[in-house]
Order: C-alpha cells, then sequence, then structure tokens
C-alpha cells in the first residue's frame, strides 16, 4: 500500500537490461554468454520490487495482495530460474497477474509466451514492440533476419502508449518511451513505501547502441537516431528531479559481461554492484549517475 508523505524521496532503480542492451556488452549471439542463465541470490530491493532475475538478466518481481508484476521473462529457457528465484522469496509464480518487458530482444521477452500459459498473466507491451513480441523477433529492425534470435511469439493483451498507467492493487507503474534500442524500449517508473518513506523507482530500459546498430540512413528504422535522442532527454530528467528534491538514487543496471562490479566508477553500467550493495549510501548512487550520464548522453 502505499502513502502520501510531504517529504517525497526520489530513489531511481536503473535497470538497463542488458546484452544486447548494455553499452559494454556483446551483441547477441547464437551462444549466450554464461551468467545469462546463472542464478543469482533473489532478494528484496525496496518497498514490494524485487529482483528475481540471472546474474546477467534483470528481472524484477512487483509484488501486490492482488497478484504480482513480472518485468522481463528472459531467454526462453528462462522460465525454471524465474520460478525458482520467485518461490525462494516465499511468493508464487502462478500469482503473476501482469507481465511486462524492457524492451523486445529475445533475453528480456524470451518466456513470455510460456508465462503467459503457465499463469494466465496478462502482457502489455508499449506500441511500437507490439509486432517484434508478436511475430517473435521476426520483424526487429536489426535482428529479425537472424532465426537464431527469435523466440516464441507471444500475443499481446494490452498495448500501451507513452505515458499509460499499468495497475494491480495500490500499485500503480507508468511506462516511458525511450526509444532507440527498440521502437518501442520502455523505462518503467512507479513509487514505492519502504521504511516510512515514498520512493520513486525508476527502472531504464535500455539506452544503449548495440554493435552493429546504424543511427544514419537506417532504412529499416529511419527515424533511429531521433528516437534515441528524445530517449536520453527523458532519461536526463531523472537526475534533474534527483537534484531538486536533495535525494539519492540507486542504479541497478544488469551486465552480462561485466562481472561483479570493483569500481564504484562503474555502478551504473552494472546491476551487480547494487545487488550486492544495497547497504551504500545513496548519494553514492547519485554521484555513479553523474558519472555515468555526462560521458554517454549528448546536452
Ligand atoms: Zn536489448
Amino acid at each position: 500500500m502505499l502513502v502520501r508523505s510531504t517529504n517525497l524521496t526520489l530513489l531511481l532503480v536503473v535497470a538497463m537490461a542488458i546484452p544486447a542492451c548494455s553499452a559494454f556488452a556483446q551483441p547477441p549471439t547464437r551462444s549466450d554468454p554464461k551468467d545469462w542463465s546463472e542464478h543469482f541470490p533473489p532478494h528484496h530491493m525496496i518497498g514490494n520490487i524485487y529482483y528475481v532475475g540471472s546474474r546477467g538478466l534483470a528481472a524484477y518481481l512487483i509484488t501486490t495482495p492482488q497478484g504480482h508484476i513480472l518485468i522481463n521473462s528472459n531467454l526462453k529457457t528462462s522460465v525454471p530460474l524465474l520460478r525458482e528465484s520467485i518461490e525462494k522469496l516465499g511468493f508464487h509464480f502462478a500469482d503473476i497477474k501482469i507481465l511486462l518487458i524492457s524492451h523486445a530482444h529475445f533475453d528480456h521477452d524470451g518466456s513470455s509466451a510460456e508465462i503467459k500459459k503457465l499463469t494466465g498473466a496478462k502482457y502489455m507491451v508499449m506500441d511500437a514492440d507490439v509486432p517484434v513480441v508478436e511475430s517473435g523477433g521476426e520483424s526487429d529492425f536489426q535482428y529479425g533476419d537472424d532465426p537464431a534470435l527469435r523466440y516464441p511469439a507471444t500475443k499481446v493483451d494490452r498495448v500501451l502508449h507513452d505515458g499509460d498507467e499499468v495497475r494491480l492493487g495500490d500499485t500503480v507503474l507508468v511506462a516511458h518511451l525511450t526509444a532507440g534500442h527498440t521502437r518501442g524500449c520502455t523505462t518503467w517508473s512507479m513509487k514505492v513505501q519502504n521504511a516510512g518513506k515514498i520512493y520513486s523507482v525508476v527502472i531504464v530500459g535500455s539506452p544503449n547502441v548495440n554493435p552493429g546498430y546504424k543511427l544514419v540512413n537506417n532504412a529499416r528504422y529511419p527515424e533511429i537516431a531521433r528516437d534515441y535522442e528524445r530517449g536520453f532527454q527523458v532519461l536526463k530528467s531523472l537526475p534533474r528531479r534527483i537534484e531538486e528534491t536533495e535525494s539519492g538514487l540507486v542504479c541497478a543496471a544488469t551486465t552480462s559481461t561485466n562481472g561483479p562490479i570493483e569500481n564504484p566508477a562503474q555502478a551504473c553500467g552494472c546491476g551487480n554492484f547494487l545487488r550486492t550493495n544495497t547497504a551504500q549510501p545513496r548519494v553514492f548512487w547519485l554521484r555513479a549517475w553523474r558519472l555515468f550520464l555526462p560521458a554517454r548522453l549528448p546536452d
């Protein structure tokens, strides 16, 4: 349940789901990185948000008394790992009522069809990613020609548009279009209560330009550069909000290739740091965010 507070504390959970997604990662290949399927301890993050992904691919369970929301279904082989993580936390896989994704790449939406079948969850996807998930990746502008990167086509139950809300119980997520990585790449925001404070949480889709992406004269995605630019502006607005409220930031990106992060300056590139260091002072994450954004985003 959410409680309103005049002292709104802002907390960002940046969940850049990866490799087809990371500036540091490899492009999708026929042999997936090992850590994409490597177990990682599921754990509570903040409020009603739990980490249930693998070491290399993020997935988040948002729990409510009315059932749960899962963000990212990951690889088409990921269901056993997701189920085990959820059950270890004491929740029921079958209670997933809504399935969301960060974007339509095989490493984040590969199990969506199976999860729908097993749980009856409603699949809600940003409009511009709908043709991709409903074709099992075949209509993807970059990877659609490679059968190895396909996955079971999945019917979307609700088509989302920029700014739409997804509600379950008292939980409300807002879908922000941050396109470029895919046409419908989605950054999610929500408010949670934790230890008597209200936090704003942001789960970033992916701002990354994958190897091989053409930003100019891309016949299959002519507006790609414009979309990235707009998406960067949306993401850049987030730390400004933190500064205005003198609040902190948690960065929970995931990585498939960097492994556990030792250098705090890399924190925003890699969620492993957050997942293993959740007690870090929030001001640290604000610094990490500042380190990350100026280096990678145009003004
Ligand atoms: Zn991706």
